[in-house]
């Protein structure tokens, strides 16, 4: 019998996953779903964590030190940059251009302000979102670029929430093995190609236990879910943001047929495990592994590309969480009955552009920085709270739904920016079992 596609498997897990957390909703199940199920989901999301950082080191530095030339290097990373902040740009304008043609936030009764109000301006994680956000905005300007280069390497490769650092670090190896030439840096060169294959069987391995642990992780997100009166009262909200983020997929698709010449519904059919998992755990960073996997064995972009692009991307570029940041924010406003004006729209596009590059890859962090976006046009502190109560009840969902585009866009931009320098090759899959009869 022909064996079942990963990604089916993975959707087959996940809608079985949607269907037992309802039921153990209707039977009182919540507890024991906590007890017993989510661990398996967490363990699955710690194990992919717990490879990003050895994977980023190995492919980064395999990555450029394959290079024959340093002035490559800077025509990629340049142009990775310069996609990226286009792409975003793309998606702010998308939301806010269907937020203000359909706005959502005007038809929300008094009576709903008010029950979200009281149901979630105290609760503990808005509260804490406002507190990480403020303290985001009490530094200085360049406080970004201070935050990128490690004073310890080692703490940094031992911080899941350094990436930038990490990424910064191996650049930066990278390129000084290049130049001490070919001969000398060889012993290094070796141990991480042979680090960075290894880390790529460890996703191999990693991704049979997919299906199980999407299962998991689905049931759980449905038994900690809010109440669905709340959930339908913001349903026009939601259909914005989703409509937004599904116009962006089709974008991506365009971009892939005209600048690659590769069939979009191959490209989204070859990432789809990778999207489903991003949907499953609301974290590019932890779906960073199988992104790099998918990219580079079934979509055939090769590591001098992938290698940078992809953690860069994971990191700093979000067009999903741009885009439901400027629906949020202007959401917020039509809700509350106040006016924004159209310099105001264009602080959003500014603001949402640096709020999405530094919003971590976390569940929940588009939220956070979603915070700076309203306060850059003017929303007063008191009313931030009930801004983001008004919304809190339909994030994670929509942080799902927003995970996906993130992922989704880093693949696109990967593959546009191999094609433009002549690294788009053939697929090339490894499967966990190619060896193993070897070993048995
Ligand atoms: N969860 C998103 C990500 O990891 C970030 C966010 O929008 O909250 O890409």
């Amino acid at each position: 019998m022909k064996k079942l596609a990963l990604h089916w498997k993975i959707l087959i897990g996940m809608l079985l996953g949607l269907i037992f957390g309802f039921v153990m909703l209707q039977v009182g199940g919540r507890e024991f779903t906590e007890d017993w199920i989510k661990p398996i989901g967490s363990i699955f999301v710690k194990l992919l964590k717990l490879i990003a950082i050895p994977l980023i080191l190995a492919s980064l530095i395999k990555g450029i030190s394959d290079l024959k030339d340093i002035s490559k290097f800077k025509n990629i990373g340049l142009r990775t940059i310069g996609i990226y902040i286009v792409t975003t740009v793309i998606a702010i304008s998308i939301g806010l251009a269907l937020v203000n043609i359909l706005s959502p936030g005007d038809g929300v009764s008094e009576e709903t302000i008010t029950k979200l109000t009281e149901t979630y301006s105290q609760n503990s994680s808005v509260k804490a979102k406002i507190a990480e956000a403020s303290k985001q905005m009490d530094t200085g300007p360049l406080q970004f670029l201070e935050d990128m280069v490690p004073d310890n390497a080692f703490k940094a490769l031992g911080n899941n929430k350094l990436m930038l650092q990490v990424i910064f670090f191996a650049i930066f190896l990278g390129i000084s093995m290049l130049l001490i030439g070919e001969e000398r840096a060889k012993p290094m060169k070796n141990l991480f190609d042979s680090l960075n294959d290894i880390v790529l069987k460890m996703v191999d391995l990693i991704m049979l236990t997919a299906p199980v642990a999407v299962f998991a992780l689905l049931a759980n997100v449905v038994v900690s879910s809010d109440d669905p009166d709340i959930l339908y009262a913001l349903l026009k909200y939601a259909g914005v943001v989703v409509a937004g983020l599904i116009l962006m997929i089709v974008f991506y698709a365009i971009l892939v047929a005209t600048f690659t010449k590769k069939n979009p519904f191959w490209f989204l059919k070859q990432i789809s495990p990778a999207q489903l998992l991003a949907f499953s755990t609301s974290s590019s960073a932890a779906t960073l592994p199988v992104t790099m996997e998918r990219v580079e064995e079934h979509i055939g972009v090769d590591k001098e590309v992938s290698s940078f692009v992809l953690p860069v991307g994971a990191t700093i570029n979000m067009d999903g969480t741009s885009l439901y940041q400027a629906v949020a924010a202007v959401f917020i406003f039509q809700a509350l009955g106040l006016d924004l004006t159209f310099a105001d729209q264009i602080t959003i596009v500014l603001t949402a552009l640096l709020a999405s590059i530094g919003s971590a890859a976390v569940p929940g962090a588009g939220m956070v920085m979603l915070v700076i976006v309203l306060e850059s046009v003017g929303l007063p502190p008191h009313l931030l709270p009930i801004g983001l109560a008004l919304i809190f009840a339909v994030d994670r969902p929509l942080d799902m739904c927003r995970t996906v585009v993130n992922v989704t866009g880093d693949a696109t931009v990967s593959m546009v920016v191999a094609k433009s320098v002549g690294k788009l090759g053939e697929p090339k899959v490894e499967n966990w079992d190619d060896n193993y009869e070897d070993v048995k």
